[in-house]
């Protein structure tokens, strides 16, 4: 990674109104909630709250803004990557004050949330360069006929995102529905407001019309819930858990049958094989499951080793989590800052617990770190069998789970028995027996021989409950598109 801006220990916090029309303002009810800092539970600053009738507000101005003849449905589509590109420029410009404000709101490194920033300066250049390729087909259909198709943008959507990568999850909703030319309301998570609302600054800065993205904080009950059952808006996209996925769902459904896609949990297997470099696989699985503290609907939980090797690689693996460093995100050797909050936090020493009680090995960790925050110390567990708690359900934790297996068909059959399918790895130097593998996992994306390779061109989705439709690339762009189908009569078709 290039050399990183100086990081900002006390960033000043400018924004914290709801961003509507382009503009700040208060909430209707006038109620606030605090944002707090996981690193010492203190509170950073209030946040205006919003509600029913501040989404009730977002959408109508979002209605406005997509309305025939106005400034962005007329817009060339040229321009709207233009506008994309302005705004990477200006994210570019700000990554030191927005990798510092994540860095406080979320507790991730502060090298980590640039990194995120960074991500997100991609992922918005790359669906930029869509908004003018975006094409229909002419069909040669039957009969005395002319037929064409327009790729359309969907219309007014709403996007509820979760607090583990706050700014690229806002970026990586709004980047491609703005590339199709759709208009968005945003609810970014209550855990971490700081970062999106700091980008509604830059998203007027970089000239969209006003309504174009509108940004409203608040809780998932009362904000989110007005948002996915409101009639004005055409489609949802969600990022967070299966449960809440669900209910997002069946809002959708009894509301006005939204598009929806949710990019929801898993319990993603990692597969070693008895042939792989044993220190590169380790240092992966390692880092599939403490990157972000183990806060990733992605993190390979589920480290399948083979019997072989087995030993060897626990040792390893204990070695490397020991030596992870956790404690302040503004120090450049940390590897890992809290966890979120007070209720994530109670729920990974829960299923830590459980799994001691169930009989899996606790070989490190398992325990708070330091007296203040959130921390919890890199964890692995050994001889985990998968009827425990800690191989069935997401721990959102920097829990390592490393289980025996013996050969191809076994290792199948056990990664694929979870009702979750996001992502899966497999570490081999054999081919054949790489795809094999591959090939028979039910998850999104499979990964060989690395882990967390998600960029902004490839697809990104989950089988199963972990998920509906795909983001990023072409797959995720397709997402904001209604294709309408236009039929011309003719006196007569030439071919
Ligand atoms: P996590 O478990 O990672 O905190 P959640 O799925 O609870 O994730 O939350 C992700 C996002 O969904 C947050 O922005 C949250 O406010 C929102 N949310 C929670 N409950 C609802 C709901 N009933 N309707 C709409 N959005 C919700």
């Amino acid at each position: 990674m290039a050399s990183l801006p100086p990081a900002i220990r006390n960033p000043e916090v400018k924004y914290t109104q709801i961003f509507i029309n382009n503009e700040y303002v208060n909430s209707v009810s006038g109620k606030t909630f605090e944002t707090i800092n996981p690193t010492n539970k203190q509170k950073i600053i209030d946040i205006q709250e919003g509600d029913k009738a501040d989404i009730d507000n977002a959408v109508k101005a979002a209605q406005e803004a997509f309305k025939l003849g106005s400034p962005w449905r007329t817009m060339d589509a040229s321009k709207r990557g233009r506008l994309l590109y302005k705004l990477a420029d200006l994210i570019e410009r700000d990554l030191a004050i927005l990798g510092s404000l994540e860095t406080i709101d979320n507790g991730k490194p502060y090298k980590n949330a640039c990194g995120d920033v960074l991500f997100a300066i991609d992922v918005i250049r790359y669906y930029a360069g869509w908004a003018d390729k975006i094409c229909g087909k002419t069909i040669p259909i039957n009969g005395d006929f002319f037929c064409y198709t327009r790729h359309e943008p969907v219309g007014v959507c709403g996007q509820i995102i979760p607090w583990n990568y706050p700014f690229n999850m806002f970026i990586l909703k709004i980047a491609p529905a703005l590339s199709a030319g759709c208009v968005c309301v945003v609810k970014p998570a209550e855990q971490t407001p700081l970062t999106a609302l700091y980008a509604g600054s830059l998203i007027k800065e970089a000239g969209f019309p006003p309504g174009v993205v509108n940004i409203v904080p608040g809780y998932g009950p009362t904000a989110g819930a007005a948002l996915t059952h409101h009639l004005g808006v055409n489609k949802i996209a969600f990022t967070g858990s299966t449960e809440i996925g669900q209910i997002i769902m069946q809002a959708s459904g009894v509301s006005n049958l939204k598009r929806t896609t949710l990019e929801l949990g898993g319990k993603s297997p990692n597969i070693i094989l008895s042939d792989v470099h044993l220190d590169s696989a380790v240092f992966w699985a390692h880092a599939a499951c403490m990157e972000n503290m183990g806060q990733c609907c992605v993190a390979g939980t589920r480290t399948f080793v083979h019997e072989s090797i087995y030993d060897e690689f626990v040792k390893k693996s204990v070695q490397l989590a020991n030596s992870r460093v956790v404690g302040d995100p503004f120090d450049e050797k940390t590897q890992n800052g809290p966890q979120i909050d007070a209720e994530q936090y109670n729920k990974i020493m829960e299923l830590i617990e459980s799994g001691k009680k169930q009989g899996a090995k606790l070989e490190c960790g398992g325990q708070i770190h330091g007296d203040k925050g959130y921390y919890i110390q890199p964890t692995v567990f050994s001889n985990v069998s998968d009827d425990m708690r800690i191989a069935k359900e997401e721990i959102f934790g920097p829990v390592q789970q490393i289980f025996k297996f013996k050969d191809i068909d076994e290792v199948i059959k056990r990664a694929n028995d979870t009702h979750y399918g996001l992502g899966a790895a497999v570490f081999t130097k054999d081919i054949n027996k790489a795809l094999t593998i591959a090939n028979s996992i039910q998850a999104g994306t499979v990964w060989i021989n690395c882990y967390l390779a998600v960029t902004a061109q490839a697809p990104f989705g989950g089988y199963k409950m972990s998920g509906i439709g795909r983001e990023f690339g072409e797959y995720g762009l397709s997402q904001y598109q209604e294709v309408k189908n236009v039929v011309v009569k003719l006196d007569q078709k030439n071919s």
